[in-house]
């Protein structure tokens, strides 16, 4: 009979000894989790089309559940082509007829009251993200609600500067958006997405994954409050297949899309031949990578925060860890002794480092990475953080003496799992971290700015962080190289994709 998950939780393998993957955590506090009395959730969640909820046309609706108690939410309307359809043809007509035509500071006006009811509306938002998604509530708290609102303020103040964005240059606005967004920031990845495209003139279709709806639903509501036209944003819920509607459809004229590098060649070659413009924001497997030079303390705390933070479900997590050999021995000894503090469980706990992972699915697969990196010979270390008896959670885990042809070292896990390796040159370390089909982001931790330099010019990676990591902004762009993608999100280049420039 296959194992169940909490059956192979227990039975890791650690240097060649069957451990208990969990034990005492080496700090206690008495627990603070958040309140939710002042949360407002529905029993059950239409689609947002023209301003209004309304009921599915093939009247099936889905459960969302809380991921860390195992617990049904609400119940979401699953769209079919039916309403897609009406969706798509909702946004066309505001586009036409109202959208297109206002000027750009009223249209800039509409955003900012966006941002401002997020602002207002922040403590729902973070506890109903944090139940829906399962992260925890001070990253909900202090980065996915407060990025989202600043989202929607930095580009509240492009709408009607966009010939400055483009000078010499008349940009126009595309039309009709169909975007699609994966689970990982649910919130935050609907504000990359929308605003935007809203403050070029477009008008938008967003469909939130399956698994967290829930936040996007209530942006829903806050589009409806800020009295925004009706068909101006439309909210779909459903599943991989709704996300197929529409990017077929004939009348969206841009697709924007986040999520896996598997999904992404499935939505470019579906709109190949047609003129719709498309966006990818795809998957990756970053290096982060420690000189002997860098500051190991800072760096050490910079690696947790890379793979660690939001349980590793960052597309941009730092999953590649590369430690100059020298160096090896203390940042492996700091590394081990930092994540024994790190506390696993309730994601509405403020204590709380490491909530629970999205699904049921997704624990699988990290748990089938585990079982091949074990096979593949390499060293498995997971932290001896206890683990909740319900719901989907994973230890923190490093592997150790891996190589580059380790399956680990190269495929996406998108779980709080670190694959470690050493080096000894700058040029020895750059075709390691480079040898990848992903390119999304890097760190780098050393003293000398000229390394900084060098390695900045030489990494095939979108973002690369100095001394630092995970660290993102509004004004900042983001995107991939290879099969992480193309085009970017946020900041100045963040416009190009929603606008035609005559
Ligand atoms: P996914 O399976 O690709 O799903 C992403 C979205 O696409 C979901 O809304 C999904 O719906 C929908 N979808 C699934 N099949 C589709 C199809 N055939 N046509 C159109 N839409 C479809 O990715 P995920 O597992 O949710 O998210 C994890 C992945 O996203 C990771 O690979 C991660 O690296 C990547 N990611 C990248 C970035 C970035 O900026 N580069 C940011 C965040 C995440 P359902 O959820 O209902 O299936
Ligand atoms: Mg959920």
């Amino acid at each position: 009979m296959p194992k169940t998950i909490s059956e192979k939780k227990s039975e890791i393998k650690t240097n060649g000894e069957i451990h208990p993957a969990s034990h005492a955590s080496k700090w206690n506090y008495a627990p603070s989790p958040e309140s939710t009395d002042h949360i407002h959730l529905e029993k059950q969640y239409g689609l947002f089309i023209n301003n209004q909820f309304v009921k599915p046309h093939s009247n099936k609706y889905f459960d969302t559940i809380n991921p860390a108690t195992e617990e049904k939410i609400a119940d979401i309307a699953e769209a079919d082509e039916t309403d897609v359809d009406n969706a798509v043809k909702s946004a066309k007509n505001a586009y036409e007829k109202y959208w297109k035509k206002l000027s750009s500071k009223e249209r800039g006006k509409y955003i900012y009251r966006i941002a401002r009811m997020i602002q207002e509306r922040s403590r729902e938002l973070a506890v109903i993200e944090s139940m829906d998604g399962g992260k925890p509530i001070r990253e909900s708290r202090d980065i996915d609600v407060p990025l989202a609102a600043n989202h929607f303020f930095y580009y509240a103040g492009w709408a009607d500067k966009l010939e400055y964005a483009f000078p010499n240059r008349k940009p126009e606005p595309i039309g009709v958006a169909g975007q699609i967004i994966p689970w990982n920031f649910p919130l935050l990845m609907a504000a990359w997405k929308i605003a935007p495209a809203l403050a070029c003139g477009n008008t938008v279709v967003l469909k939130p994954a399956e698994t967290t709806s829930l936040t996007a639903l209530k942006l829903a509501e806050i589009i409806r409050d800020c009295d925004l036209p009706p068909g101006v944003v439309n909210i779909i819920t459903g599943a991989g297949k709704t996300g197929a509607v529409l990017v077929q459809h004939p009348l969206v004229n841009k697709i924007a899309f986040t999520g896996s590098t598997e999904v992404g060649k499935i939505i470019q070659k579906a709109i190949a031949g047609t003129n719709k413009k498309l966006t990818l924001e795809l998957g990756g497997k970053s290096a982060n990578i420690i000189f002997d030079d860098a500051p190991i303390n800072e760096a050490v705390e910079g690696i947790i925060n890379g793979i660690f933070f939001n349980q590793g479900h960052v597309c941009c997590a730092g999953s590649r860890l590369f430690v100059q050999e020298s160096v090896y021995d203390e940042v492996i000894r700091k590394l081990k002794h930092r994540m024994k503090s790190l506390i696993v469980g309730n994601p509405l706990d403020k204590n709380t480092d490491i909530g629970a992972i999205n699904s049921k699915s997704q624990l699988e697969k990290i748990h089938y990475y585990l079982d091949i990196g074990v096979k593949e010979g390499a060293t498995i270390y997971q932290s001896t953080s206890i683990l909740p008896t319900k719901g989907y959670f994973c230890a923190p885990t490093l592997f150790l003496e891996t190589s580059q042809s380790h399956r680990i070292v190269q495929e996406e896990i998108f779980g709080p799992v670190l694959t470690i390796q050493t080096f000894r040159t700058v040029e020895e370390v750059i075709e390691k971290a480079n040898n990848t089909p992903y390119g999304l982001a890097a760190g780098v931790w050393t003293d000398k700015g000229s390394k900084i330099f060098n390695l900045t010019s030489k990494m095939r990676a979108g973002v690369v962080w100095a001394n630092t990591y995970n660290k993102f902004d509004p004004t900042s762009p983001f995107g991939g190289y290879k099969e992480s993608g193309f085009g970017r999100e946020g900041g100045l280049h963040g416009l190009l994709p929603y606008v035609n420039l005559r």
